[in-house]
């Protein structure tokens, strides 16, 4: 049986202006998938993501999550229903200790006993942060300060958690700990759209990927296929 169709995009137009960023995007993803989403600079990747989450208004097209259009709606109200966006760049609050930032991760919740049970839950996905429980988030390094802003997300109990570039300027063993991570949360059954510009790594977790270039989605298929795909190797794996 194919699982449930938890967010479909369909013909998604978004202009900066005069310029056209994304073009007439399809691609839907599926519960407990992990969908990753390549490209290189300036495909459109953010623009997409950001136009799903609420960030920017869609010019064209239409976004439908758990079966209805979301067009236009705010992040905000896309954060109550479970659609969760960790930004490029990770915004944790750089003066807030760790624990404090993942309580405001729960800002939309008001059972105590939950947001409590959840924290220990982040502490055991990431041993880094329970150590530094107390520690102020902007004094952690780039890696930990990634790890925190997805603790953070998953505080809100998304159905479906986007993370834009999270292996984005971390040091390689911070980058294998990332892959690990986003692996790990998937497993735990979260859906998950990850776009990367680490292409190799993003496909080999990923169940189905998506190639996005110019504006437009120019390949899609299982993440182990389009891994050893030689049109995908040629362009994106450096071969
Ligand atoms: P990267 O991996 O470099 O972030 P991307 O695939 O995420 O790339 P986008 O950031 O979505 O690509 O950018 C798509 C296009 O839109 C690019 O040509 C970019 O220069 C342009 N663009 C992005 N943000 C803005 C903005 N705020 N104003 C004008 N143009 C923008």
């Amino acid at each position: 049986m194919t699982a449930k169709t938890l967010l479909k995009v369909s013909g998604l137009k978004v202009s900066y202006g005069g310029i056209q960023a994304v073009k007439g995007v399809d691609f839907e993803v599926r519960e407990g998938e992990l969908v990753s989403l390549i490209g290189s600079n300036g495909a459109g990747k953010t623009t997409t993501m950001k136009a799903i989450t609420g960030g920017l208004v869609a010019n064209d097209g239409d976004i439908q999550y758990l079966d209805k259009s979301i067009k236009g709606q705010g992040a905000w109200d896309l954060v109550k229903q479970g659609l969760v966006m960790v930004p490029e760049g990770r915004g944790v609050f750089t003066r807030m200790t760790i624990t404090e930032n993942l309580q405001m991760g729960a800002f939309i919740r008001s059972d105590k006993a939950g947001i409590l049970e959840d924290i220990d839950k982040m502490f055991a996905l990431f041993p880094r942060l329970k150590e530094r429980r107390d520690q102020l988030a902007g004094t952690m390094s780039g890696g930990e300060q990634q790890m925190l802003a997805m603790a953070r997300a998953l505080m809100c109990q998304p159905k479906v958690l986007l993370l834009d570039e999270p292996s984005m300027g971390l040091s390689p063993i911070m980058v294998d700990k990332i892959f690990e991570v986003v692996r790990d949360v998937s497993a735990q059954g979260v859906t998950i759209v990850l776009v990367e510009q680490n292409a190799s790594r993003a496909l080999a977790i990923a169940s189905r990927g998506y190639v996005m270039e110019s504006g437009l989605i120019t390949m899609t298929g299982l993440g182990k296929d389009l891994l050893v795909d030689p049109k995908v190797r040629a362009a994106y794996l450096g071969e």
